[in-house]
């Protein structure tokens, strides 16, 4: 069956200016589904100002991979649907944050820290992804780096916890660096940043930026893994508990 993938986009800066819209006509949702389709994946798309911002229970429950991208209206996401997607993550569907989806509510909560906090500077400049984990399988097809002619900067410090694996590492024209892909587990869910995507630069059409979204989506595809039993619980084996007081009677009459 194949990997069921919801876009979804804040899809605020393409309507609002005709440059970014010129850059992605169709929305960033629209070009990111775009490519995923001809991957063979089945992908649906949701924006913020749909009903729900188009992530209700039933749309989360048929998502294997959710991909995330917000910029300006991050306090505009309603808390009961970043809880509604945590819960979701926690039980084992995949989620991509992309770019200055660093900031949205959901992956400051998936990440417990302040994940807002980092540089930035927006002066179009060439950026450097070097692939630093080169048996990670987000990193399957790609040459050792990546080179952006032109992208907003990133900076460290950028305020997340350690992350599980790390599988780019960005470098800028200024001088600054970023850990730019990064992965973490969080109950039977799996999480992937990706820094790569202002709305003003063409960076979603470039192939390799699509090959990495494409390998993240099958890596963050939730298993067919056990479900956890949390709370109160009866024992798994017979308990022989007046046998074991014994024991450790003998145990304390032998110091
Ligand atoms: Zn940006």
């Amino acid at each position: 069956m194949a990997i069921r993938v919801t876009v979804w986009n804040e899809y605020l800066h393409e309507v609002q200016f005709k440059e970014i819209a010129a850059v992605y006509p169709q929305g960033i949702h629209g070009c990111i589904r775009e490519f995923l389709e001809k991957e063979g994946f089945e992908v649906k798309t949701a924006t913020l100002m749909e009903p729900e911002h188009g992530l209700t229970q039933e749309v989360l429950d048929h998502t294997d991979v959710l991909i995330w991208w917000g910029h300006m209206a991050h306090h505009k996401v309603q808390d009961e649907i970043v809880e509604r997607v945590y819960r979701r993550v926690l039980d084992g569907m995949g989620l991509i944050v992309l770019h200055s989806g660093h900031a949205s509510k959901i992956f400051q909560k998936l990440c417990g820290t302040d994940s807002s906090r980092l540089k930035w500077r927006e002066d179009g400049e060439k950026e450097i992804l070097w692939v630093v984990d080169p048996g990670h399988p987000i990193a399957a097809g790609l040459g050792e780096k990546i080179i952006l002619e032109q992208e907003e900067m990133y900076g460290e410090h950028f305020d997340i916890p350690k992350p599980d694996e790390q599988v780019f590492i960005s470098w800028f024209q200024g001088g600054e660096v970023f850990r730019s892909g990064c992965c973490w587990h969080r109950g039977k869910g799996k999480v992937f940043y990706f820094r790569p995507g202002h709305e003003s630069f063409p960076v979603y059409y470039q192939p390799e930026i699509q090959k990495v979204i494409c390998n993240a989506v099958r890596w963050a595809a939730p298993v067919d893994g056990p479900d956890s039993v949390y709370g109160n619980t009866q024992p798994v084996v017979e308990l022989h508990l007046k046998e074991m007081k014994t024991i450790a009677g003998l145990h304390e009459s032998a110091k």
